[in-house]
């Protein structure tokens, strides 16, 4: 039986009226604002703003494409003047239901903003506008020998400013920490419409902490529900000067558990410790990724980085904790190009999913490394109960797991029992120390949820944080707590 509450915000709402229902003042309003040519009401103009990654669903009222931060000012004040609320939106590849604007509203969509502003090379800073691609920004630094760490397996497509609202990750986070490790500081519009500036937004200074309250480690994570954003300023790393790229096969997932916990335990951090099991080698495969291990139950992408000495004194100690936790083969990359094949499977496992069934929900739950092995099974378990196939590709290195729930949702039932499966799954993750999310946010996919890590307390004073920053609930309503609910109405001080 399923222990989770079968709810689900937006799964089954039906369609808000856009196109013929518009409100024509609200896009002359906006196209005043914008320039008429950046204002997209028609229902096939704005089809893709009503998805993400997820399985929700929302029809906002129009879409606002912003080209700066006056822009940002003026959309989110004309918005105010109509009472509609206003979803920001990056690349649309949240896997939790963010930029889905559920409510209504319009979408502040930032495609016209993708500029690298500045960068400081000595000072390893650049500040960037929100609609840059992620690795566009590595793209533009690598020059310089440098290049932004957090790395999300959607680093093609998602944004810097998703990234930032999310506090993305990646396969490399795991020695180098998430995007909050690697933001300094914020320019952003607050509900009212004012635009405030957080942490050292100058280039110029590689100051890491700024006087007064962290807003920017507030702000980062916070799902666009505080403020938009209009600039990022970003730290960046250099180039490591050498890298191995370790593929090892194990004939069991148990084993390969065994490999990461003997990996960590031996106190070395690897760049990156990533895990594949056989479902997703053979989704990999049959979408014409060559090369991968046709039998193995799992594998281990292990990557080693740092100084070319140490590199090479630390690749062999690695591949023998691998063949005594039982790899039955290793290869390490031996150029960039071998190297790069491999990460393009790892990055590319999601997509090659479809190969299986048209549809994933992908779970993002946290657990200590040490239950690894116990929480994979229970995962092979929900999967035998629902009869729903489940892969499992994830940053093992740090306990993050990803099982995507594969399923086709034109088949009547499939998704109420996706939904279900999803929720077992995260309540074995909390259930062993763990919690809901590691790094894609609760937006509208784990808000049932929050109540199994917080108390009624800790929720309401997460709550008057939001409230402090957005009174009146207009930026991206819905997201993170339910609309409808209200906090505890004060802490009272024993
Ligand atoms: C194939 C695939 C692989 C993925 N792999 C990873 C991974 O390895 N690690 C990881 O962390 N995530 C991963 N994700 C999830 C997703 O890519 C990240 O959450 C990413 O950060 C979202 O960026 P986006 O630009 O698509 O944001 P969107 O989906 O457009 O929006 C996400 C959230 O950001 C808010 N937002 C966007 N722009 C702004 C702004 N300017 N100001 C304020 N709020 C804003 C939105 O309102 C929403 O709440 C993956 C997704 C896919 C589809």
């Amino acid at each position: 039986m399923s222990s989770t509450p079968a709810t689900h915000p937006s799964v089954g709402m039906p369609p808000r009226m856009t196109g013929a229902g518009v409100n024509s003042s609200l896009v002359q309003a906006l196209g005043v604002v914008v320039g008429d040519a950046n204002v997209h009401w028609r229902r096939e103009m704005i089809r893709s703003y009503e998805y993400d990654g997820s399985i929700d669903v929302g029809h906002p009222d129009a879409v606002a494409l912003v080209g700066s931060c006056s822009d940002v000012v003026g959309v989110i004040r004309t918005a105010a003047r109509f009472g509609l609320p206003v979803v920001a939106r990056g690349s649309g590849t949240g896997l939790s239901g963010g930029a889905v604007p559920t409510e209504g509203g319009v979408a502040l969509g930032f495609s016209r903003m993708r500029k690298v502003l500045s960068v400081d090379p000595e000072n390893l800073r650049a500040i960037v506008e929100p609609g840059l691609i992620n690795l566009d920004l590595t793209k533009s630094v690598s020059k310089y020998g440098l290049y932004f760490a957090p790395d999300p397996s959607s680093q093609a497509a998602c944004s810097i400013g998703g990234n930032v609202a999310e506090n993305a990750g990646g396969a490399h986070c795991l020695a180098y920490g998430v995007t909050t490790n690697h933001v300094t500081g914020l320019e952003c519009v607050l509900a009212s419409g004012e635009v405030v500036h957080t942490g050292t937004l100058g280039t110029g200074s590689q100051a890491v902490d700024a006087p007064g309250y962290d807003l920017t480690g507030c702000l980062v994570g916070s799902e666009g529900t505080f403020a938009v954003v209009t600039q990022v300023a970003v730290r960046l790393m250099p180039t490591a000067e050498a890298v191995r790229t370790i593929l090892a096969s194990f004939p069991t997932i148990d084993s390969a558990s065994q490999a990461t916990s003997d990996i960590i335990a031996a106190g070395i951090i690897p760049a990156a410790l990533e895990m594949m099991d056989a479902l997703t080698i053979q989704a990999l495969t049959r979408a014409g990724h060559t090369g991968l291990p046709a039998d193995a139950a799992a594998v281990l992408l292990v990557e080693v980085e740092g100084v070319r000495e140490g590199v090479d004194e630390l690749v062999p100690h690695v591949e023998s904790l691998l063949l005594t936790a039982g790899a039955s083969e290793i290869r390490t990359a031996r150029t960039a190009d071998e190297r790069n094949r491999l990460w393009k499977a790892r990055k590319g496992a999601l997509g090659a999913l479809g190969q299986i069934k048209p549809n994933y929900v992908l779970q993002d739950g946290v657990i200590p490394r040490t239950r690894l092995l116990e929480v994979l099974r229970t995962v092979a378990e929900v999967s035998e109960r629902y009869n729903l196939p489940i892969a499992n590709v994830f940053h093992a290195g740090d306990g993050n797991l990803h099982p995507c729930i594969i399923f086709d949702a034109r088949v009547p039932g499939e998704v109420e029992k996706v939904i279900a499966a999803g929720g077992d799954i995260l309540r074995k993750c909390v259930d062993v120390g763990g919690t809901l999310s590691g790094e894609h946010g609760i937006g509208l996919e784990k808000q049932a949820y929050l109540t199994w890590v917080m108390s009624d307390l800790d929720i309401s004073a997460q709550h008057a944080l939001k409230y402090a920053f957005d009174p009146d609930v207009r930026l991206n309503p819905g997201k993170i707590f339910p609309h409808s609910y209200r906090p505890v109405p004060q802490i009272q001080v024993a």
